[in-house]
Order: C-alpha cells, then sequence, then structure tokens
C-alpha cells in the first residue's frame, strides 16, 4: 500500500498545507489521534457539533434506528423519524413555517429554498426571479449556494456559470440605513422574488454581526414590497447565538427557513428547508408540471432523521440553554481583556460565537498570518480556524469554562 493519500481535502491547498492530521476518536469538545493526542475542537468540526461529540443520546438513537430501517425512497414513501422530525420542527419553529422539506447539506437546502421562491411566483404567474443578497454573505458551494454568495477568490473559476444578484451593503455600525435604503430601492424596482440572509451574523464571510433591530427592518421591507424573506439558519440555528434560531432575537419569521449544521447535533449530515404554507400551495395542483422538482438520493434519510429527533430531545431534557449561556459568559470576560489591546480589533461576540481581527497589514481571507496561526494553535492542540486575520471560537456547548480558559492562555500565549 502507498503512503501517499488518495483524499482531496475540502478547501485545502495541498502544495502549501501540512498532512492533514489523523483522527480516530471523538468525544466531548475533544479530537483523539492515535497516537494518543489530544485536540480541543474550538470550531466544533465546522461548526456542525453542537452538544459534543458522540452525545450519548444521539448515539444510542442512530444505533437503535440502523437497526429498523437504514434508507427508504422517500418519494412516495415516508418514515417515523421523519414524521417525528418534520412535525417537531414546525413546532418549535413560528407557527407560519407549516412544511419542511429536506435534504442533506447546508448548500443543498439553499438551493431548495432559492428553488422554492422562484417556483412560488411562476406558478402564481407573476414575473419575480431576481434575488437580493447580503454583500459578504455565504450561502454554500453549490452553483446556487455560490451565486447568491459573496464572488472572490472561492469562486473566480467558476463565475460563468454563476446567475447575478443584486446585493445589498452589509450594514455595518452606523451605515445600517444604506443597506435598508438599498434593500427599498431594489424591491420598488420589481421582478425580485426573494431576499436571504444569513440572520444577525454572516459566519464565512468574517463573523460579521448586524443587530437584530436591522434584520426586523429588513423582514419589513420586504412584506411590504411582497417579497419572499429566506433566512439561511445553516450556521446560525440550534443555539449558536444564544437563542435556538436567531431570527427569534428580532422577532422575525421568515417565509422560508434552511437549518442543517446543528440538526443532527453535528453527527450525520442532514438539511431541511421549511417554508410558509402558501409556497407549498403554489406548488399544490393536479397539474403535474407544478411539482416540486427536487430531490437527493438520501433525502430525509431515517437514521439521520432519527438523529435529528434525539437532538430535539436533548434540547427539551437537558440544560441546554444554561451551557450556551455559560459560554456567552465566558466569551465575554476573556474578550473583555482584548478589547484595549491595539494587537486586536473589532472584538465582538454573540452568543456562543466570539471573534476579533488581528491587527496585520495584509487583511482578507489570504492573509499570509492566518495559515501561521492555524499552525500555531495546533501546536498548542487547539483546533483554530482563522478566516483571513479574523480568529474566531465556536466551541461545542459542553466546553467548560476551564477548557476555554485554556483556549484563551493559548490565543494570548500564540499572540505573544
Ligand atoms: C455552512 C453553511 C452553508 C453550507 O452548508 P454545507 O452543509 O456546508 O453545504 C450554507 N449557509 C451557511 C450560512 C453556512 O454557514
Amino acid at each position: 500500500m502507498s503512503s501517499k493519500s488518495a483524499v482531496w481535502h475540502p478547501f485545502t491547498q495541498h502544495a502549501v498545507q501540512p498532512e492533514a492530521i489523523l483522527v480516530d476518536g471523538a468525544e466531548g469538545a475533544w479530537l483523539h489521534a492515535p497516537d494518543g493526542r489530544r485536540i480541543f475542537d474550538a470550531v466544533s468540526s465546522w461548526w456542525v457539533v453542537t452538544h459534543g461529540h458522540r452525545h450519548p443520546h444521539i448515539v444510542q438513537a442512530i444505533k437503535n434506528q440502523i437497526d429498523r430501517l437504514d434508507q427508504v425512497i422517500f418519494a412516495g414513501f415516508t418514515h417515523p423519524p421523519a414524521e417525528t422530525l418534520a412535525r417537531q420542527l414546525v413546532a418549535i419553529t413560528p407557527p407560519e413555517l407549516e412544511y419542511v422539506f429536506f435534504s442533506d447539506s447546508g448548500s443543498t437546502s439553499v438551493e431548495v429554498a432559492l428553488k422554492m421562491a422562484l417556483g412560488f411566483w411562476r406558478h402564481r404567474g407573476e414575473n419575480r426571479s431576481r434575488i437580493l443578497a447580503l454583500q459578504g454573505a455565504y450561502h454554500g458551494d453549490t452553483i446556487g449556494g455560490m451565486s447568491v454568495g459573496e464572488r472572490g477568490v472561492f469562486n473566480a473559476p467558476y463565475d460563468s456559470l454563476l446567475f447575478d444578484v443584486e446585493r445589498l451593503p452589509f450594514p455595518y455600525p452606523g451605515s445600517e440605513q444604506a443597506t435598508l435604503e438599498a434593500l427599498k430601492a431594489a424591491c420598488r424596482s420589481g421582478g425580485i422574488a426573494a431576499l436571504i440572509v444569513e440572520p444577525l451574523i454572516l459566519g464565512a464571510g468574517g463573523m460579521l454581526i448586524y443587530p437584530p433591530w436591522v434584520l426586523s427592518e429588513m423582514k419589513q421591507i420586504c412584506r411590504a414590497h411582497n417579497v419572499l424573506f429566506i433566512a439561511d439558519e445553516v450556521m446560525t440555528g440550534w443555539g449558536r447565538t444564544g437563542t435556538l434560531f436567531a431570527c427569534e432575537q428580532a422577532d422575525v419569521t421568515p417565509d422560508i427557513a434552511c437549518y442543517s449544521k446543528g440538526l443532527t447535533g453535528g453527527s450525520l449530515p442532514l438539511a431541511v428547508t421549511l417554508c410558509r404554507a402558501d409556497i407549498f400551495e403554489a406548488h399544490f395542483s393536479t397539474d403535474r408540471s407544478r411539482t416540486f422538482f427536487h430531490s437527493s438520493s438520501y433525502t430525509a434519510n431515517p437514521v439521520a432523521c432519527a438523529a435529528a429527533v434525539a437532538n430535539l430531545e436533548i434540547w427539551q431534557r437537558e440544560p441546554v440553554k444554561a451551557r450556551i449561556d455559560r459560554i456567552a459568559a465566558t466569551h465575554a470576560r476573556r474578550l473583555d481583556r482584548f478589547r484595549d489591546d491595539r494587537r486586536f480589533a473589532n472584538v465582538r461576540q454573540i452568543g456562543t460565537i466570539a471573534a476579533f481581527d488581528i491587527v496585520t497589514s495584509d487583511a482578507g481571507y489570504l492573509a499570509t498570518i492566518g495559515p501561521q496561526l492555524y499552525k500555531d494553535f495546533l501546536a498548542r492542540d487547539v483546533l483554530i480556524r482563522p478566516l483571513g486575520n479574523t480568529i474566531y471560537l465556536m466551541p461545542p456547548y459542553c466546553s467548560s469554562d476551564r477548557e476555554l480558559d485554556a483556549v484563551y492562555d493559548a490565543i494570548e500565549g500564540v499572540v505573544a
């Protein structure tokens, strides 16, 4: 057997990045390497693990389900975990969200949302097909997801495939009104099908936070102009911003909402797109050409759905909110020291997410400092993946104060 790996890794420049670290186990907030090394997972394995790796209740639910039903075609067939999950999702989201469409990643949940929006207007006989999005947004790496996301080094080679989107400036502090005015102007220009937003925080776009009142105003403007409001809660959902869903903080009910990442507690891939009844009804017809033509082979995989049901049970049974509040308090306490430290800028926090920028002459995603920091943190057995010169922490909710303090100590050590 050749020792050279055949794996092509995501978001990895194999020519300059060190070999991937082999991990053969995980528990709680820790990744286990075969040689006994333990690495603290301060980014929740790319934002998916909420309660911790291998939460016993989720592991048990997966084991129980695999013994009964592994997979079944989801057109013309259904199964208990999907039915239970859909019912419970409808119950915990705002009352207007009544239907659940399953898929298997955040990107596909966004594709589904965009297709729902365009199908809605087409079947209603209205000519609305343009999409609005925020500058700096990230909505996934499929063609539709990239189209509504920020353009740049990530998608330049595929530019010819991406569709045009109208962009609203990001509501930086002090310039929120410009965003709202741009939204109003775009809505008035006509032909707009939907606005898609990451509520309260742009994740991959650099952990940029904006206040709930802006989200709420954006929703009201959309409503006044009959523009569908799509909330991409793929990252913000499941407690990340301090509430179960970020939209709650703005008292906003989206017309369409995307959830993934923490949906299964981070154990298995699954995504859902929830929508209002009239979006479902626009596709409901004896005319078969109005069918919602979308599916992935593994749509609503029973084992993944069972894991998601177990996740919801954990939210009901365990003091998840208290854990989130504790992590938020620890972030606040430690970040406080960074605020008047001139090596740091834009120190910010929302719920369990903490972020700050390292002051450097070459900012941006390809800032040379990023890979160096990544290596330095790993040398201290902490997994932190800076977004350029932005360092962020998004730990699993099982992380203790002591563990988080150790992470902050590592940051202070590395930056010194
Ligand atoms: C991660 C992410 C996606 C894409 O999800 P995948 O599961 O990686 O396809 C979409 N939108 C947002 C806001 C995300 O953070």
